[in-house]
């Protein structure tokens, strides 16, 4: 049965095109257009979004997209192969899709987008770490992007989205919750995919905050809570020990116990303490 975009069903665009998934490239298709609109929805409203989509393939997300009103999406895809299949998509829907053949990591396509613009991706996993830290540290917050909505293995979503004292509470969950509202909108199991990848993925929405939770300068917050976590078992006067001259003072001042550990140190206690460490001028 044809799809209601009028395109063909995505195995057999896969077949047509030739489209073997290639574990290199991470490629683990959603081939079910219901699932991809379930993902596209929750990316939120976006039919006054431009929509930056990371790794196509075959398309399926893609169609999720310009189905939901996206007005414009840009889709970065590094596999040649790809581009017939997203080439019938972009001429169902004149005028909207734009594909760029290139590797995400090396390209900056947010200049290319009119905001409100908002970022979606069903990303091989290391890539998809590497860009989240990387949309979480512009230059200067709040960023060109207004969301991510960003396919992830589901112990990584646990990371980002993890509070002090979880086992999964680190340096993604204090990055992503000082900028965001981070949650996890679905999770799927590997027999969703083609072919199915080992592990359970889940789908995290993140929302940017017009400014940051808490003040803190993010280089030194980043430091800190790097140190900290590094040593996680440790105490944070040990840990923490070369970040700043007299730490124990500063945890101190901070409100927080130097035998303490990282895990147990909410967002708020990490900013306070960055600020201390700043303006005590070693911040940098
Ligand atoms: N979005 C499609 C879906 O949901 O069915 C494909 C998902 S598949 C997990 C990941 C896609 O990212 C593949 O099409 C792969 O070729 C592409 N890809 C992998 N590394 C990439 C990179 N560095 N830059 C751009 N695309 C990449």
């Amino acid at each position: 049965m044809a799809a209601l975009d009028g395109l063909p069903p995505l195995r057999e665009v896969i077949a047509t095109h030739g489209i073997a998934a290639k574990k290199a490239l991470g490629q683990n298709f959603l081939l079910d257009l219901n699932l991809t609109a379930r993902i596209a929805r929750a990316a939120g409203d976006l039919s006054k979004c431009d929509v930056l989509e990371v790794g196509p393939g075959p398309g399926g997300l893609t169609r999720g997209l310009l189905a939901e009103g996206a007005r414009k999406v840009l889709a970065i895809e590094k596999d040649a192969r790809c581009l017939p299949a997203l080439a019938e998509i972009a001429d169902a829907y004149p005028g909207r899709l734009e594909v760029l053949n290139a590797d995400a990591l090396a390209v900056d396509p947010l200049a290319h987008l009119t905001p409100p613009i908002r970022i979606v991706a069903n990303l091989p996993y290391n890539v998809g770490t590497e860009l989240l830290v990387r949309w979480l540290t512009p230059p200067a917050w709040p960023p060109v992007w207004q969301s991510l909505t960003l396919m992830f293995q589901k112990e990584v979503a646990e990371r980002i989205t993890a509070q002090p004292g979880d086992k999964a509470y680190g340096r993604l969950a204090i990055l992503a919750r000082w900028l965001t509202d981070p949650r996890i909108v679905l999770t799927l199991p590997p027999e969703a995919f083609t072919p199915p990848p080992k592990i359970h993925s889940a789908v995290v929405h993140m929302t940017a905050l017009p400014e940051p939770r808490y003040p803190a300068d993010g280089k030194v917050l980043n430091r800190l809570v790097a140190a900290g976590f590094n040593q996680r078992r440790k105490m944070l006067r040990a840990s923490l020990k070369g970040s700043a001259p007299d730490i124990e003072a500063k945890l101190e001042a901070a409100g927080i116990k130097p035998t303490a550990r990282a895990e147990e140190i909410g967002l708020e206690s990490w900013c306070r303490l960055a600020r201390i460490v700043a303006a005590s001028g070693s911040g940098a």
